[in-house]
């Protein structure tokens, strides 16, 4: 299987507002580079570079404005006289006007984000932009006709909607994958976020259409991150209505309460009968992830590589999260060695 990869992802590390203390994000390079490492290693197949892609590109799942808010808000936090990570420090929740955007960086951070895990480095948005650049290149293979591909992103994505940022997640590579599968002639495309997170930014990009479909198998939000969705009741809205499923499933889920889930997942998607796959690929369901609480063994992301390819649908891999960095390059080509043995 082929992978693409940036060196651009190392120009962003910054910080994190975790349990009161602002401390360096567990969300670092040596994240990507260990998994590009276990790809060479294991002998996956080709390492290529990401192709710049035009800037509409990101826009087909963000809004104009947001995009635009990412691309400038490290000059305009360095032009008050701040040269520390940019975080945000007030949000525009119930009643608090949520229609208008700030004319000053601290309103913006807050009014484009949804937590204080996602700040702004002076390398940021040249990661951000490039990490799309990775799985618009990977999808674009698929497109033209290979079975599989691995757009090895960082950051990661599925948190980010179409106009805010959280989570470590910027822009959302998958869904920009999937607007791309749309604009070259695609008629339906799936998203299955296997992340031990909720896909939050991707339903929302997604929540009213019904040509995506979006699956996600993740930890209750009553007690899981990013705990304001990911609940059953959540399937979609309007035209997208019944296109939207997902699975929250219970501290300390093993294989087999897992593999329920995501059969029933993958039998939805197949009955879709989309054009093609997009696998937001966390790892962080692993039973030794530092901040999640599944307790998957590495044997078992072989498991869910086969059961994926199960599907026989032409599939883009995308890399989400995944923070027990010692295990994340064997369990991320794990998933990726089962899906080519299940082929
Ligand atoms: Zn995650």
């Amino acid at each position: 299987m082929l992978t693409v990869f940036s060196d651009n992802h190392r120009l962003h590390h910054g910080c994190e507002l975790k349990d009161g203390a602002v401390t360096p994000s567990f969300e670092n390079p040596q994240r990507a580079d260990t998994v590009l490492a276990r790809v060479r290693s294991a002998g996956l197949g080709d390492v290529i570079g990401a192709q710049a892609f035009d800037r509409a590109c990101y826009v087909a799942a963000h809004s104009e404005r947001y995009v635009a808010f990412l691309e400038n808000a490290w000059a305009e936090w360095t032009a008050t006289g701040k040269t520390h990570d940019a975080l945000p420090l007030v949000w525009p929740v119930r009643d608090l006007a949520i229609d208008r955007e700030p004319g000053f960086i601290d309103g913006k951070l807050g009014f484009y984000a949804m937590d204080a895990g996602a700040p702004i480095t002076a390398g940021t948005w040249q990661a951000v932009r490039s990490s799309a650049d990775v799985a618009l290149t990977a999808m674009q293979r698929v497109i033209d006709g290979a079975p599989s591909a691995f757009a090895l992103c960082r950051p990661p994505g599925h948190h980010a909607a179409r106009e805010y940022m959280g989570g470590y997640c910027y822009l959302n590579n998958a869904a920009i994958a999937a607007e791309r599968c749309l604009s070259q002639g695609a008629e339906r495309v799936a998203v299955l976020d296997v992340d031990f997170h909720h896909g939050n930014g991707t339903q929302n990009i997604f929540y009213d259409r019904p040509d995506v479909f979006f699956a996600s198998i993740h930890g209750d939000p009553h007690v899981s991150y990013p705990y304001f969705s990911g609940f059953e009741h959540e399937r979609g809205a309007g035209a997208g209505e019944g296109f939207t499923l997902n699975y929250p499933l219970a501290r300390g889920t093993v294989w087999t309460g897992y593999r329920q889930a995501l059969s029933d997942a993958l039998g939805r998607i197949v009955a879709y009968k989309p054009d093609f796959l997009v696998v937001s690929l966390g790892v962080d369901t692993f039973e030794g992830d530092p901040i999640s609480h599944f307790k998957l063994t590495s044997d078992d992301f072989l498991r869910l590589g086969a059961d994926i390819a199960g599907a026989g649908i032409a599939t883009l891999f995308v890399m989400e999260g995944g923070y027990m960095v010692d295990e994340i390059g064997i369990n991320a080509v794990n998933t990726l060695q089962g899906f080519e043995g299940g082929r």
